[in-house]
Protein backbone atom coordinates (compact mmCIF):
# COMPACT_ATOMS: atom_id res chain seq x y z
CA UNK A 1 0.00 0.00 0.00
CA UNK A 2 2.98 2.29 0.88
CA UNK A 3 6.20 2.08 -0.66
CA UNK A 4 8.97 4.73 0.58
CA UNK A 5 12.12 4.26 -0.72
CA UNK A 6 15.22 6.43 0.23
CA UNK A 7 13.64 9.42 0.76
CA UNK A 8 16.06 12.61 1.72
CA UNK A 9 14.67 15.54 2.77
CA UNK A 10 16.28 18.93 3.74
CA UNK A 11 14.91 22.44 5.00
CA UNK A 12 18.38 24.42 4.77
CA UNK A 13 20.82 23.37 6.64
CA UNK A 14 18.30 21.13 8.85
CA UNK A 15 18.77 17.46 7.53
CA UNK A 16 14.56 16.32 8.29
CA UNK A 17 14.85 13.19 6.54
CA UNK A 18 18.09 10.87 5.32
CA UNK A 19 17.63 8.19 3.31
CA UNK A 20 14.04 6.78 4.85
CA UNK A 21 12.79 3.38 3.17
CA UNK A 22 9.61 1.15 4.69
CA UNK A 23 7.02 -0.22 2.91
CA UNK A 24 3.52 -1.35 4.34
CA UNK A 25 1.29 -3.77 3.19
CA UNK A 26 -2.39 -3.48 3.12
CA UNK A 27 -4.87 -3.77 6.17
CA UNK A 28 -1.39 -2.86 8.32
CA UNK A 29 -1.66 -0.76 10.98
CA UNK A 30 1.39 1.05 11.72
CA UNK A 31 2.91 3.34 14.11
CA UNK A 32 5.48 6.19 13.01
CA UNK A 33 7.05 6.73 16.56
CA UNK A 34 9.51 9.29 17.12
CA UNK A 35 10.74 12.24 19.49
CA UNK A 36 9.87 15.64 18.45
CA UNK A 37 11.39 16.72 15.40
CA UNK A 38 12.71 13.36 14.68
CA UNK A 39 10.79 14.18 10.80
CA UNK A 40 7.70 12.35 11.31
CA UNK A 41 5.22 14.92 9.78
CA UNK A 42 8.10 15.18 6.83
CA UNK A 43 7.31 11.57 5.98
CA UNK A 44 3.49 12.55 5.93
CA UNK A 45 3.92 15.45 4.14
CA UNK A 46 5.45 13.58 1.42
CA UNK A 47 3.03 10.58 1.44
CA UNK A 48 0.76 12.79 1.13
CA UNK A 49 1.55 15.00 -2.18
CA UNK A 50 2.01 18.36 -0.15
CA UNK A 51 5.75 18.23 -0.12
CA UNK A 52 7.80 17.03 -2.47
CA UNK A 53 11.36 15.06 -1.40
CA UNK A 54 14.85 15.86 -2.53
CA UNK A 55 15.64 12.50 -3.20
CA UNK A 56 13.79 9.33 -3.50
CA UNK A 57 10.28 7.82 -4.74
CA UNK A 58 7.04 7.66 -2.42
CA UNK A 59 4.05 5.04 -4.45
CA UNK A 60 0.43 4.82 -2.54
CA UNK A 61 -1.20 1.87 -3.89
CA UNK A 62 1.39 1.67 -6.70
CA UNK A 63 1.48 5.12 -7.77
CA UNK A 64 3.88 7.58 -7.80
CA UNK A 65 3.08 10.21 -5.09
CA UNK A 66 4.32 13.22 -7.40
CA UNK A 67 3.42 12.29 -10.87
CA UNK A 68 -0.51 11.27 -9.68
CA UNK A 69 -0.79 13.58 -6.81
CA UNK A 70 -4.44 13.94 -7.28
CA UNK A 71 -5.43 10.18 -7.97
CA UNK A 72 -3.36 9.50 -4.81
CA UNK A 73 -4.85 12.35 -3.01
CA UNK A 74 -8.05 10.81 -3.82
CA UNK A 75 -7.01 7.58 -2.29
CA UNK A 76 -5.72 8.62 1.47
CA UNK A 77 -7.97 9.48 3.86
CA UNK A 78 -5.42 12.28 5.92
CA UNK A 79 -5.42 13.80 9.01
CA UNK A 80 -3.27 17.02 9.36
CA UNK A 81 -1.26 17.46 12.86
CA UNK A 82 -3.93 20.65 12.75
CA UNK A 83 -6.35 19.67 10.46
CA UNK A 84 -7.97 22.52 8.28
CA UNK A 85 -11.18 23.41 9.73
CA UNK A 86 -13.24 26.47 9.25
CA UNK A 87 -14.38 27.90 12.70
CA UNK A 88 -17.12 30.01 11.15
CA UNK A 89 -18.92 27.17 9.59
CA UNK A 90 -21.24 24.42 11.37
CA UNK A 91 -19.90 20.64 11.73
CA UNK A 92 -22.74 19.83 8.83
CA UNK A 93 -21.80 22.24 6.38
CA UNK A 94 -17.96 21.37 6.72
CA UNK A 95 -18.61 18.05 6.40
CA UNK A 96 -20.84 18.91 3.17
CA UNK A 97 -18.59 21.33 1.62
CA UNK A 98 -15.84 18.29 2.46
CA UNK A 99 -17.71 15.82 0.55
CA UNK A 100 -18.08 18.87 -2.66
CA UNK A 101 -14.87 19.20 -2.15
CA UNK A 102 -13.86 15.18 -2.60
CA UNK A 103 -16.34 15.04 -5.68
CA UNK A 104 -18.36 12.54 -4.08
CA UNK A 105 -21.81 12.51 -5.90
CA UNK A 106 -24.46 14.18 -4.59
CA UNK A 107 -26.63 10.89 -4.06
CA UNK A 108 -23.98 8.93 -2.44
CA UNK A 109 -23.41 11.88 -0.02
CA UNK A 110 -26.05 11.54 2.20
CA UNK A 111 -25.18 7.86 3.06
CA UNK A 112 -21.26 8.69 3.42
CA UNK A 113 -21.63 11.69 5.14
CA UNK A 114 -23.90 9.86 8.22
CA UNK A 115 -21.79 6.87 8.05
CA UNK A 116 -18.84 9.52 8.58
CA UNK A 117 -20.87 11.22 11.41
CA UNK A 118 -21.76 8.25 13.40
CA UNK A 119 -18.02 6.90 13.28
CA UNK A 120 -16.80 9.95 15.14
CA UNK A 121 -20.20 10.27 17.36
CA UNK A 122 -20.67 13.73 15.94
CA UNK A 123 -24.15 13.08 15.44
CA UNK A 124 -25.62 15.69 18.50
CA UNK A 125 -23.41 18.48 17.16
CA UNK A 126 -24.04 18.97 13.54
CA UNK A 127 -25.53 22.64 13.86
CA UNK A 128 -22.86 23.88 16.25
CA UNK A 129 -20.30 26.24 15.00
CA UNK A 130 -16.79 24.35 14.87
CA UNK A 131 -15.05 26.98 16.89
CA UNK A 132 -17.08 26.34 19.95
CA UNK A 133 -16.29 22.68 19.74
CA UNK A 134 -13.59 21.23 22.40
CA UNK A 135 -10.24 20.15 20.84
CA UNK A 136 -11.12 16.41 21.15
CA UNK A 137 -14.65 17.23 19.66
CA UNK A 138 -12.56 19.09 16.65
CA UNK A 139 -10.59 16.45 16.18
CA UNK A 140 -13.38 14.08 15.13
CA UNK A 141 -14.49 16.38 12.63
CA UNK A 142 -10.70 16.16 10.92
CA UNK A 143 -11.62 12.17 11.00
CA UNK A 144 -14.79 12.58 9.63
CA UNK A 145 -13.45 14.90 6.73
CA UNK A 146 -10.61 11.91 6.51
CA UNK A 147 -12.90 8.96 6.50
CA UNK A 148 -16.25 10.58 4.72
CA UNK A 149 -15.28 8.60 1.02
CA UNK A 150 -13.93 5.76 2.59
CA UNK A 151 -10.38 5.65 1.70
CA UNK A 152 -8.56 2.75 1.81
CA UNK A 153 -5.17 4.27 3.58
CA UNK A 154 -5.70 6.85 6.22
CA UNK A 155 -2.57 8.71 7.16
CA UNK A 156 -3.14 9.96 10.78
CA UNK A 157 -0.31 12.87 11.95
CA UNK A 158 -0.54 12.84 15.73
CA UNK A 159 -4.28 11.57 15.81
CA UNK A 160 -4.47 12.28 20.24
CA UNK A 161 -1.87 14.74 20.89
CA UNK A 162 -3.87 17.44 23.26
CA UNK A 163 -6.31 15.31 23.63
CA UNK A 164 -8.00 14.78 27.20
CA UNK A 165 -7.58 10.97 28.48
CA UNK A 166 -11.42 9.94 27.55
CA UNK A 167 -10.87 11.43 24.05
CA UNK A 168 -7.89 9.93 23.68
CA UNK A 169 -9.06 6.40 24.48
CA UNK A 170 -12.11 7.10 22.14
CA UNK A 171 -10.21 8.38 19.34
CA UNK A 172 -8.23 5.19 19.76
CA UNK A 173 -11.08 2.95 19.63
CA UNK A 174 -11.83 4.77 16.58
CA UNK A 175 -9.25 4.26 15.29
CA UNK A 176 -9.00 0.45 16.04
CA UNK A 177 -12.26 0.40 14.05
CA UNK A 178 -11.18 1.88 11.41
CA UNK A 179 -8.40 -0.28 10.72
CA UNK A 180 -10.92 -2.92 9.96
CA UNK A 181 -11.71 -1.97 6.70
CA UNK A 182 -7.86 0.46 5.94
CA UNK A 183 -4.85 0.38 5.89
CA UNK A 184 -3.31 2.94 8.56
CA UNK A 185 -0.26 4.94 9.23
CA UNK A 186 -0.45 7.39 12.13
CA UNK A 187 2.47 9.25 13.95
CA UNK A 188 2.84 9.61 17.40
CA UNK A 189 5.71 10.43 19.75
CA UNK A 190 3.78 8.47 22.43
CA UNK A 191 5.28 4.79 22.79
CA UNK A 192 1.97 3.69 24.81
CA UNK A 193 0.15 4.79 21.64
CA UNK A 194 1.67 2.35 19.38
CA UNK A 195 1.80 -0.54 22.37
CA UNK A 196 -2.24 0.28 22.03
CA UNK A 197 -2.73 0.22 18.49
CA UNK A 198 -0.19 -0.78 16.36
CA UNK A 199 1.21 -4.57 15.00
CA UNK A 200 4.19 -2.27 13.81
CA UNK A 201 6.24 0.12 14.59
CA UNK A 202 8.74 2.36 12.49
CA UNK A 203 10.93 4.18 14.85
CA UNK A 204 12.02 7.25 13.55
CA UNK A 205 15.22 9.23 15.07
CA UNK A 206 17.02 12.39 13.49
CA UNK A 207 15.30 11.44 10.30
CA UNK A 208 16.57 8.35 9.84
CA UNK A 209 14.85 4.74 10.21
CA UNK A 210 16.31 3.19 13.10
CA UNK A 211 13.76 0.34 13.29
CA UNK A 212 10.90 -1.23 11.56
CA UNK A 213 9.30 -4.42 13.18
CA UNK A 214 6.39 -5.96 14.76
CA UNK A 215 6.22 -5.30 18.30
CA UNK A 216 6.71 -8.80 19.39
CA UNK A 217 10.13 -8.75 17.57
CA UNK A 218 11.02 -5.96 18.71
CA UNK A 219 10.52 -6.73 22.31
CA UNK A 220 11.55 -10.66 21.87
CA UNK A 221 15.01 -10.86 23.24
CA UNK A 222 16.90 -14.38 24.95
CA UNK A 223 17.92 -12.57 28.03
CA UNK A 224 16.49 -14.17 31.57
CA UNK A 225 16.72 -13.80 35.12
CA UNK A 226 18.33 -15.70 37.36
CA UNK A 227 16.97 -14.93 41.35
CA UNK A 228 18.82 -16.86 43.45
CA UNK A 229 17.78 -17.42 47.73
CA UNK A 230 21.28 -16.53 48.85
CA UNK A 231 24.60 -15.09 47.17
CA UNK A 232 26.79 -17.67 45.49
CA UNK A 233 30.67 -16.78 44.66
CA UNK A 234 31.12 -18.53 41.19
CA UNK A 235 28.22 -17.78 39.54
CA UNK A 236 28.35 -14.85 37.80
CA UNK A 237 31.62 -16.35 36.22
CA UNK A 238 29.84 -20.11 35.64
CA UNK A 239 27.45 -17.78 34.18
CA UNK A 240 29.34 -16.20 31.59
CA UNK A 241 31.02 -19.07 30.45
CA UNK A 242 27.92 -20.79 28.76
CA UNK A 243 28.94 -20.05 25.31
CA UNK A 244 25.14 -18.44 24.44
CA UNK A 245 25.83 -15.88 26.59
CA UNK A 246 27.09 -12.41 26.48
CA UNK A 247 27.44 -11.00 29.64
CA UNK A 248 25.81 -10.86 32.92
CA UNK A 249 24.84 -8.07 35.59
CA UNK A 250 24.22 -8.44 38.69
CA UNK A 251 21.62 -6.75 41.09
CA UNK A 252 19.32 -6.98 43.97
CA UNK A 253 15.63 -7.91 43.25
CA UNK A 254 12.59 -6.07 43.93
CA UNK A 255 12.96 -8.20 47.98
CA UNK A 256 16.26 -8.10 48.28
CA UNK A 257 17.60 -11.97 46.80
CA UNK A 258 20.95 -11.83 45.08
CA UNK A 259 19.70 -11.80 41.07
CA UNK A 260 21.40 -12.02 37.83
CA UNK A 261 20.63 -10.55 34.75
CA UNK A 262 21.81 -13.11 31.97
CA UNK A 263 22.25 -11.31 28.59
CA UNK A 264 22.13 -13.75 25.32
CA UNK A 265 24.09 -13.34 22.21
CA UNK A 266 22.67 -11.10 19.71
CA UNK A 267 21.50 -12.53 16.33
CA UNK A 268 24.65 -11.23 14.53
CA UNK A 269 27.09 -12.60 17.49
CA UNK A 270 28.67 -15.68 16.93
CA UNK A 271 27.68 -18.71 18.10
CA UNK A 272 24.22 -18.33 17.12
CA UNK A 273 21.77 -17.10 20.03
CA UNK A 274 19.58 -19.16 21.53
CA UNK A 275 16.09 -18.48 21.39
CA UNK A 276 16.20 -19.46 25.51
CA UNK A 277 18.64 -19.03 28.18
CA UNK A 278 16.56 -20.43 30.39
CA UNK A 279 17.21 -23.74 29.60
CA UNK A 280 20.93 -23.70 29.96
CA UNK A 281 20.65 -21.95 32.87
CA UNK A 282 18.65 -24.43 34.54
CA UNK A 283 21.18 -27.46 34.11
CA UNK A 284 24.04 -24.96 35.34
CA UNK A 285 22.30 -24.26 38.29
CA UNK A 286 21.37 -28.09 38.90
CA UNK A 287 24.52 -29.02 38.52
CA UNK A 288 26.30 -26.82 41.02
CA UNK A 289 23.35 -26.89 42.97
CA UNK A 290 22.39 -23.10 43.10
CA UNK A 291 19.33 -22.38 45.58
CA UNK A 292 17.36 -20.97 42.90
CA UNK A 293 14.52 -18.67 43.78
CA UNK A 294 12.95 -17.69 40.50
CA UNK A 295 14.31 -18.47 36.40
CA UNK A 296 12.78 -16.84 33.84
CA UNK A 297 12.87 -14.62 30.74
CA UNK A 298 13.95 -11.11 30.77
CA UNK A 299 11.06 -9.07 28.71
CA UNK A 300 11.84 -5.70 27.31
CA UNK A 301 9.46 -3.23 26.43
CA UNK A 302 8.74 -0.98 23.64
CA UNK A 303 10.20 1.85 26.15
CA UNK A 304 13.70 0.27 26.63
CA UNK A 305 14.29 -0.40 23.17
CA UNK A 306 13.28 3.24 22.15
CA UNK A 307 15.48 4.95 24.69
CA UNK A 308 18.39 2.20 23.85
CA UNK A 309 18.04 3.40 19.94
CA UNK A 310 18.15 7.68 21.27
CA UNK A 311 20.88 6.78 23.79
CA UNK A 312 22.61 5.16 20.90
CA UNK A 313 21.51 8.11 18.37
CA UNK A 314 22.80 10.54 21.78
CA UNK A 315 26.46 8.63 21.85
CA UNK A 316 27.21 8.55 18.10
P1 LIG B 1 6.98 16.81 15.99
O1 LIG B 1 6.73 15.53 16.73
O2 LIG B 1 7.57 17.86 16.86
O3 LIG B 1 5.81 17.28 15.18
P2 LIG B 1 8.24 15.61 13.64
O4 LIG B 1 8.86 14.28 13.94
O5 LIG B 1 6.92 15.60 12.98
O6 LIG B 1 8.20 16.51 14.95
P3 LIG B 1 9.12 17.30 11.45
O7 LIG B 1 8.02 18.29 11.68
O8 LIG B 1 9.03 16.44 10.26
O9 LIG B 1 9.32 16.37 12.75
O10 LIG B 1 10.49 18.12 11.44
C1 LIG B 1 11.74 17.50 11.19
C2 LIG B 1 12.82 18.58 11.27
O11 LIG B 1 12.63 19.49 10.20
C3 LIG B 1 12.77 19.41 12.54
O12 LIG B 1 14.09 19.71 12.90
C4 LIG B 1 12.02 20.65 12.14
O13 LIG B 1 12.42 21.76 12.92
C5 LIG B 1 12.45 20.82 10.68
N1 LIG B 1 11.40 21.46 9.88
C6 LIG B 1 10.16 20.99 9.63
N2 LIG B 1 9.48 21.81 8.81
C7 LIG B 1 10.32 22.84 8.51
C8 LIG B 1 10.21 24.00 7.71
N3 LIG B 1 9.11 24.28 7.03
N4 LIG B 1 11.29 24.82 7.66
C9 LIG B 1 12.42 24.54 8.32
N5 LIG B 1 12.59 23.45 9.10
C10 LIG B 1 11.56 22.61 9.21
Amino acid sequence: MIDASHLSKAYGPIEALRDVSFSIAAGEIVGLLGPNGAGKTTIIKILTGYLQPDAGTALVNGLDVLEHTREVQAQIGYLPETAPLYPELSVQAYLKMMADLRQIPVEQQPHLLSEAIYATGLQDHLTRPIGQLSKGFRQRVGLAQAIMHKPRLLILDEPTVGLDPTQIVETRNLIRRLADHSTVLFSTHILSEVEALCDRVIILINGQVKADARLSELEATSDAILVLEQRVPEVSEALKRLPQVRDVGVFKSHDGFPAYRVLGRTAKERPAPADDLCPAIYALAREHNWPVRELRRDVRTLETVFNELATAEVAQ
